[in-house]
C-alpha cells in the first residue's frame, strides 16, 4: 500500500494505539511514524516492540510537522491532551481520536483545536478486554465498523483523506451525530459492560455460594461475562462518567425491562419467557449474518483475536 501520510504522530500507545501502529507499519502508511505517550514505561515497551519510527515524551514535540494525529486515552484525558497539543499543531494537519464516548470528548477538545486544524472526532468498535501496547495487533480494525462524528463545518478533503486511513485498515465507516453516537453506544457497549461488572460483582460478593464454585462452575455462562468485566477499570471508569445521560437513559429501560422479566418468572409466564428468548435468539442469529461474529463456540472469540 502506498504512503498516505508523510507524518503519523500516535498520542496514547494502549491497545488501540499500538493496533493502529501496527497496521500502519504493516501497510506503510507513513513516511514517519512519531509515537507518544504519558509514561517512560510504556514508551520504553513501544521502542522495544518496534512499533514506530520515533519516540517522544512530549506530546507537545511529538506532534510538530505531523500531518495526522491520532489521540488514543482515556476519553477522561482528552481535553488535557488536546490543551498540550494545540500550539504546535501544523496548519492543515488532521487531529482526530479513537475514544469510546463522542460528544464529551468534542466538548473537551474542540475549543483547543486552532484554526486551519481539521479536528475529526472517530471511534472504531473494535477492541478487546486487554490493555497496553502488548495487547495490541495488527489486523484488529479489519471488517469492523468506525464511526466519525464530524463537526458541520468539517472539509471534505480531510474527511475524505481520514476515511482512506480507516479503509486502508479494513474498517467499514459510518458518520452520525455525536449524541446519536452516544446513545447506539450506550445500549450495544456501554450496558453490556456495566451488566457484566455488575453480575460479575454480584457473584463475588455472594455469602452462600463459595468463590471456588463460582470459578469451578463458570463455563455455564457466568465465564461469558467475566471476559467484559476484565476490561479496563481507568477506560470504563471514564466511558461511565463522559456518557452519563445516554447510559442512565438505557439503565432505566433495561430495569423496567427486568423487572418485567422478575413477574413472568414469578408468575410462571412460560410463553412469555418463550417469546422472548425466541426474540433474543433472532438477534444472535443477525449479528453473526451481519459478518460480526462467527457463528462458532466462544462466540468464536478466538478466531478473531489471535492473542485470546
Ligand atoms: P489502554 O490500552 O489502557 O492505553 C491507554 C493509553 O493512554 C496509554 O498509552 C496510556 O499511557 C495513555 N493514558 C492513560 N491515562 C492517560 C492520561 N491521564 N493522560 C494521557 N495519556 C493517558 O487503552 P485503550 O484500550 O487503547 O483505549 C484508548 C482509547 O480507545 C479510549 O478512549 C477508549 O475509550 C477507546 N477505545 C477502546 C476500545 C477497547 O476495546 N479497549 C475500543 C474502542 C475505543 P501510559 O501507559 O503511558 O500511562
Amino acid at each position: 500500500m502506498s504512503i498516505l501520510f508523510d507524518r503519523i504522530t500516535l498520542i496514547g500507545i494502549g491497545l488501540i494505539g499500538s493496533s493502529i501502529a501496527r497496521d500502519i507499519k504493516e501497510l506503510c502508511l507513513a513516511g514517519e511514524l512519531v509515537i507518544s505517550t504519558r509514561s517512560e514505561a510504556t514508551l520504553q515497551r513501544a521502542e522495544e516492540l518496534g512499533l514506530g519510527d520515533r519516540y517522544v515524551t512530549s506530546a507537545a514535540e511529538a506532534v510538530k510537522d505531523a500531518d495526522l494525529i491520532i489521540v488514543s486515552v482515556p476519553v477522561g484525558s482528552s481535553g488535557a491532551v488536546a490543551e498540550q497539543i494545540a500550539p504546535n499543531l501544523k496548519a492543515g494537519a488532521i487531529l482526530t481520536d479513537v475514544g469510546s464516548t463522542k460528544a464529551s470528548v468534542m466538548a473537551q477538545m474542540a475549543p483547543h483545536v486552532p484554526e486551519g486544524v481539521h479536528f475529526i472526532p472517530g471511534h472504531p468498535l473494535a477492541g478487546t478486554e486487554k490493555s497496553g501496547p502488548d495487547a495490541g495487533f495488527a489486523g484488529l480494525f479489519k471488517g469492523r465498523w468506525c464511526i466519525f462524528t464530524p463537526l458541520p463545518d468539517t472539509d471534505p478533503v480531510a474527511l475524505g483523506r481520514l476515511r482512506g486511513f480507516w479503509d486502508a485498515l479494513g474498517s467499514r465507516i459510518d458518520e452520525m451525530d455525536p449524541q446519536h453516537h452516544d446513545k447506539v453506544l450506550a445500549i450495544v457497549s456501554h450496558l453490556p459492560h456495566i451488566i457484566a461488572y455488575n453480575i460479575v460483582g454480584t457473584a463475588d460478593d455472594l455469602e452462600t455460594v463459595t468463590e471456588s464454585e463460582v470459578i469451578k462452575y463458570s463455563a455455564s455462562g457466568f465465564r461469558d461475562f467475566t471476559r467484559l468485566a476484565a476490561s479496563d477499570p481507568t477506560m470504563w471508569r471514564d466511558v461511565c462518567l463522559h456518557n452519563k445521560d445516554a447510559i442512565l437513559e438505557m439503565l432505566a429501560r433495561f430495569s423496567e425491562d427486568l423487572a418485567s422479566l422478575q413477574r413472568a418468572i414469578r408468575w410462571g409466564e412460560g410463553d412469555k419467557l418463550f417469546e422472548l428468548f425466541s426474540r433474543t435468539r433472532t438477534i444472535r442469529r443477525s449479528i453473526v449474518e451481519a459478518g460480526q461474529d462467527v457463528d462458532a463456540p466462544d462466540f468464536g472469540r478466538h478466531a478473531l483475536d489471535p492473542k485470546a
